[in-house]
């Protein structure tokens, strides 16, 4: 089965079956919707919790839903336990809005989010958004969102699977000791060919001074690339560092495509 692990729902009509066509085109059997919070953003055209829990309740053979989530809101981690009852699989948190992962005021979420066994996407690295709008009138700062600031959380939350978005370009080499030191870390590699597509050059270029466990490692498009542009340009990418000498075969090598019993929200 073929997931594309990170996408996300946009307010267009007709998007859940224009994709749904696409994933057909392109073979891809599943689609993980990740919402995000509309009016966070200035000028964003993503879609929030409402919509990607009816798209997936529409086709919860072909959808599974990531829910947004803003930790700073006095009552999110009463929102966390209602987003899983509502059928959510995931959270999304998105740090440069404003926010460290690793804030102390920010573990009662983190307590919440746990006690639903269900994986956390953060968003980490630099971003190609631009300002945050009311209530939280701040421009975007990708400097709070580096993988790191997740390594207290994935220790002291060692049952609850962390997800590091875009593998935390450019804060790469973050990302995979990260995720060397803690099996609970998943490196996400969605997106485009320059960012963060540079994943595969760079890791080919430093000499693999990081092991990575490709068995921890998802894919998706994030809306950067068309599903069969996207899929073909990972599969590129795949290929060449399975070609490098060198690279770790100890471990059957492969990128994680697949989001096996999306349903249980287990996602691994
Ligand atoms: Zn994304």
């Amino acid at each position: 089965m073929i997931v594309d692990a990170h996408i996300h729902m946009l307010q267009e009509p007709g998007f859940s079956s224009n994709l749904l066509r696409q994933m057909d085109a392109a073979g891809i059997d599943r689609a993980n919707l990740v919402a995000l919070w509309p009016a966070a953003f200035v000028g964003s055209v993503t879609a929030g919790n409402n919509a990607v829990r009816q798209a997936v309740r529409e086709h919860p053979d072909r959808f599974t839903g990531f829910a947004y989530v803003e930790p700073r809101e006095a009552d999110a981690p009463a929102q966390v336990r209602a987003l899983a009852d509502a059928g959510f699989h995931g959270f999304k948190l998105f740090p440069p809005l404003g926010y460290r992962v690793d804030e102390a005021r920010l573990r009662p979420v983190f307590d919440a989010m746990a006690a639903t066994a269900r994986p956390v996407l953060v968003h980490c690295g630099s971003t190609n958004l631009d300002l945050a709008a009311e209530p939280h009138t701040t421009p975007i700062n990708s400097a709070l969102a580096r993988p790191l600031f997740l390594d207290p959380l994935t220790r002291l939350y060692p049952d609850t699977t962390f997800v590091v978005a875009h593998m935390g370009f450019p804060f790469l080499l973050e990302a995979w000791a990260l995720a060397m030191a803690n099996p609970n870390v998943i490196l996400d590699v969605a997106g485009g060919p320059v960012w963060p597509g540079s994943w595969a050059g760079i890791y080919t270029n430093l000499g693999r001074p990081i092991p990575i466990d490709w068995n921890r490692v998802w894919w998706g498009t994030d809306n950067c690339m068309t599903p069969a542009d996207g899929l073909a340009f990972a599969k590129q990418n795949l290929t060449h560092i399975l070609n490098l000498p060198n690279t770790h075969k100890e471990k059957r090598v492969y990128v994680r495509w697949e989001v096996e019993n999306p349903l249980d929200g287990t996602i691994l």
